[in-house]
């Protein structure tokens, strides 16, 4: 038996005049326009990612924010700027609404006054990667789809087979042989089928993509399809929110797709165009890669806009073990549009602040989320951050699926 989606949906999602804003696909290079009622994975002519679009004037003149506000908790509340056009195809296991936990005594040790974490370790499957997923696979499922097929450093599996499991869908998982045992059995146990392949996950994605043309399956690849990040966008919606619509000074974001930054930089703009912002001050995007791993940092620092793949990647946040972003230019715009900056860190002090954000706080980290502290503790140090500012870390996930790097 396959619950119902809806058994677990809030009314107001079902009762709502119109579910969704949504118009169409477009391509995030050359403008290209396709349908979002058809099955698109990206761009053939530039192989770049398609966005999602939405009648954003009609949702503004139809949506209030405080009636959003109000719903019940969870990232379908903001359904009118999400893909999905029937509530019957929202697969949600409670993703979202994450805690904003201020961090008073990491914030003394780093000479910060506002020291803030979006803990996304609450996220169903311990990870934010739950919001992509739900997302994903809610309008695979609207579109018809029956096979899902994902190349994944980890999380991404384990949360994908839970969303699919949820959905009555087959799903086929393709993950390095030395990811966190935690990904590989949360994944097994919700039905999926495990290929554990010698290699990275650039090596996983080449053989996912494979097996993906030859049997039909769809391939959930971040950006390879364009739901994804309209999952990952709400963190953008929940932090206007927390913060009063009054976005903060700094995001710091560890980034190995950087489906969370893009998203959420797309999400400001939907926002400001919507009018639903107090100002136009952005927040600085901060990227944050590890030492062994990072491609986007070498790029920013080299003022390129894209990123050469990283040969040798290694580093225990293996949700940073990303050689190459599919969107590396979005990546890489985004910080620059924002006047952020680009910051890799050692394993050592990310495991070091890892233990830090524990002992202090409370809060057991990925170790993906601890290195935005070593981060933050570097441009401290070198002024970038002041005092005062507004600063918000994410902590991507819960660092109990790491045990075998950490425990
Ligand atoms: C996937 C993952 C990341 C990187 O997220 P992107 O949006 O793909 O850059 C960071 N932390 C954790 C725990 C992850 O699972
Ligand atoms: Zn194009």
């Amino acid at each position: 038996m396959i619950a119902k989606p809806q058994d677990s949906l809030p009314a107001s999602v079902i009762s709502t005049q119109a579910i969704s804003y949504l118009t169409h696909l477009e391509c995030a290079d050359c403008g290209a326009q396709y349908s979002a009622s058809e099955v698109h994975t990206f761009c053939p002519d530039c192989q770049a990612p398609l966005l999602v679009k939405y009648d954003l004037e009609a949702a503004a003149r139809n949506v209030d924010r405080e009636r959003i506000h109000k719903r019940l908790k969870g990232m379908w509340r903001w359904h009118e700027l999400l893909p999905v056009l029937d509530p019957q195809n929202m697969v949600t296991l409670g993703e979202g609404d994450t805690a904003l936990l201020k961090l008073p005594r990491v914030g003394e040790m780093l000479g910060l006054t506002q020291l803030y974490t979006k803990d996304e370790s609450s996220n169903p499957t311990g990870s934010f990667k739950a919001r992509g997923l739900s997302a994903a696979v809610s309008k695979a499922k609207e579109l018809g789809i029956q096979k899902v097929i994902i190349p994944t450093a980890g999380n991404a599996g384990g949360a994908m087979a839970a969303y699919a499991a949820r959905a009555g869908m087959q799903a086929l998982i393709y993950m390095p042989r030395d990811t966190p045992t935690a990904n590989i059995q949360e994944s097994r146990i919700a039905g999926a089928e495990v290929v554990l392949v010698d290699g990275l996950i650039s090596d996983a994605a080449g053989m996912a993509g494979l097996k993906a043309r030859e049997e039909g399956w769809f391939d959930v690849s971040t950006f390879k399809e364009p739901y994804r990040m309209e999952g990952k966008k709400v963190m953008g919606y929940e932090l206007a929110e927390s913060f009063e619509w009054e976005l903060p000074d700094v995001i710091v974001y560890p980034t190995g797709g950087g489906t969370g930054l893009v998203g959420m930089w797309k999400a400001f703009d939907e926002l400001e165009r919507m009018g639903w912002l107090k100002n136009t001050k952005r927040p600085r995007m901060v990227s944050v890669q590890a030492e062994g791993c990072a491609p986007v940092v070498k790029a920013f620092l080299t003022g390129a806009d894209f990123c050469d793949f990283w040969l040798g990647a290694h580093t225990v946040a293996s949700g940073l073990r990303v050689p190459k972003s599919f969107a590396d230019r979005l990546i890489l715009s985004a910080i620059r549009e924002s006047q952020g900056t680009a910051v890799a860190v050692s394993d050592e002090a990310l495991l070091d602040y890892q233990k830090k954000l524990a002992a202090l706080e409370g809060i057991f980290a990925a170790p993906e989320g601890a290195a935005t502290l070593a981060a933050v503790h570097t441009l401290v140090e070198q002024k970038w951050i002041h005092p005062d500012e507004r600063v918000v870390i994410f902590n991507t996930g819960s660092g109990l699926k790491y045990l075998d790097y950490t425990g």
